[in-house]
Order: structure tokens, then C-alpha cells, then sequence
């Protein structure tokens, strides 16, 4: 059998705004099946190293690989930039990304609103996708609120719906940025739950989160940043019940 790429994989990657120096040289892998965790204190860097896996950010060095297929570069260090149009949009339409906001489009419904990107992004069928984007709704709980309008939802309800709109474009892995930071906390169990049956399928993963317990519960592998460097990473029992640098020690001290 040979073995497969990891679906994304960063290797010692770069990255500033102007005279900030963000991400220090982070590597990362999220093999197939996996679920990768990042925490870390706010301004740590965990968004900007999420926006960089999926191109939503430039880097200034290092490497970025999706399924072993190195992105590739124009130009070098504050003029680099990827240099091959068609493969960021395939890239980025394989690595679909939930926001903390959900970011629903308000004047469509909760199903024009998940088989909007399928059908007009990646031209597929419309029939298909609305029989899948049904399907996904029904998998994330809200199978009966295809026809209303985001406003009508629950937060809880509005980020199971993005969830569902990144389920439809069948990505390679999905990426999650606090994805239940935004709701409250009786809201922020639904979507856990659904993270959570997600994993179980053994969908690819990678997991901003503030929520230590999921990072726990769903995570093959967890990574601590801090000021932009990766300060300790291992499984999660390791991580969480055996933390080996003080700064993470602090960082879990501060979240209990
Ligand atoms: P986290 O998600 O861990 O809270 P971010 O990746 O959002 O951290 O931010 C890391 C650092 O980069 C912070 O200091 C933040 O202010 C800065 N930053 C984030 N986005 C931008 C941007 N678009 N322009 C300038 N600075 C930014
Ligand atoms: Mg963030």
C-alpha cells in the first residue's frame, strides 16, 4: 500500500504583516483522517496560520503542500506570491473554512444559501447539489429549516447551516476558526456535537478552538502556539494532561 500525503502540510512557513513578524517559521501536517488542533492565546497567530493553509494569506517563506503538491511561488519573500491561479481555486475550494461569523448570506434561504458556492463557484449540477445540500442540513440538525431565512436561526442553528454550506462543496478537510466562540453557551454544545460526529467519520480536520475539551475529545494531534512559534505539540492526553513548557503549563492554568 503506499502511503498518502498529508492532505495539508506546512513546512517552517513565514509570515508578517508589514514589520510584524506573525508566524515564525511553523510546521504543520494533517495527515488524512486526522484531526489537528491549534490553541493558543489570542493574537498568537492560530487565524493567520489557518488563512495561510488555504491561501487566504500570503507567507513570505517557507512551503505549503497540498496532497504532496507543493504550491507554486512567484517572486520571493515580501513579493511572493502563489503564481498558478488555477491551483489556489482548487486548493481553496478543497479546503473549506468555517468562521467564528457564520457569514450567511441574508437574503437567501438557508438552502439557496449551501448550494449557492457548488453551483456557481464549481458549476455542478443543481438537482444533485440540492438533494446533497438537503442531505447535509438533515445531517447537521436543521434538515426541517431549509426554506427560512438565516435571521430566523439560532446562532447554534446558523453555524450548523455554514457548517453544512462547507460540507457541500465536498472539501479535502475542513477548516474550523472558533467555530463556537460567537454562540451561547447552551448553543455552543450543538455545534460540538456536530464537530464532534464529524471526527468520528474521519472527516480531515484542522480546529482553531478556545474550547479545551473538544481539543481534547477530537483532536489526533495538538499544536501551542505562542507569539508565533509552535511552543509544544503532541496527542492530546500529552498535551493537555502532561504539558512539558511552562508557557503552556500558564496557557491551560489561565483557560481552566
Ligand atoms: P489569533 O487568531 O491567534 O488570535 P491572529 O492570527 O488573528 O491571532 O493574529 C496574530 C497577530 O497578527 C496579531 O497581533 C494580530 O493583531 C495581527 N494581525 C492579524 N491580521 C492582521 C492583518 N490583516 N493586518 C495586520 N495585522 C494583523
Ligand atoms: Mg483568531
Amino acid at each position: 500500500m503506499t502511503e498518502q500525503p498529508p492532505v495539508i502540510e506546512i513546512r517552517d512557513l513565514h509570515k508578517s504583516y508589514g514589520q510584524l513578524e506573525v508566524l515564525k517559521g511553523v510546521s504543520m501536517s494533517a495527515p488524512r483522517g486526522h484531526v489537528i488542533s491549534l490553541i493558543g492565546s489570542s493574537g498568537s497567530g492560530k487565524s493567520t496560520m489557518l488563512r495561510c493553509c488555504n491561501l487566504l494569506e500570503d507567507s513570505q517563506a517557507g512551503e505549503i503542500l497540498f496532497e504532496g503538491e507543493p504550491i507554486r511561488w512567484k517572486g520571493e519573500g515580501a513579493a511572493r506570491r502563489p503564481g498558478d491561479r488555477n491551483q489556489v481555486l482548487r486548493i481553496r475550494t478543497n479546503l473549506s473554512m468555517v468562521f467564528q461569523q457564520f457569514n450567511l448570506w441574508s437574503h437567501m434561504t438557508i438552502l439557496q444559501n449551501v448550494m449557492e458556492a457548488p453551483v456557481t463557484v464549481l458549476g455542478r449540477d443543481r438537482a444533485e447539489t440540492e438533494a446533497k445540500a438537503r442531505e447535509y442540513l438533515a445531517k447537521v440538525g436543521i434538515g426541517d429549516k431549509c426554506d427560512v431565512w438565516p435571521a430566523q436561526l439560532s446562532g447554534g442553528q446558523q453555524q450548523r447551516a455554514a457548517i453544512a454550506r462547507a460540507l457541500c462543496m465536498e472539501p479535502r478537510a475542513l477548516l474550523f476558526d472558533e467555530p463556537t466562540s460567537a454562540l451561547d453557551p447552551e448553543l455552543e454544545q450543538e455545534v460540538v456535537k456536530v464537530i464532534k460526529a464529524l471526527a468520528e467519520e474521519g472527516r480531515t480536520m484542522l480546529l482553531v478552538t478556545h474550547d479545551m475539551r473538544l481539543a481534547h475529545d477530537v483532536s489526533d494531534h495538538v499544536l501551542f502556539l505562542h507569539q508565533g512559534r509552535i511552543e509544544e505539540e503532541g496527542p492530546p492526553d500529552a498535551v493537555f494532561g502532561n504539558p512539558q513548557t511552562a508557557r503552556l503549563q500558564q496557557f491551560l492554568s489561565a483557560t481552566r
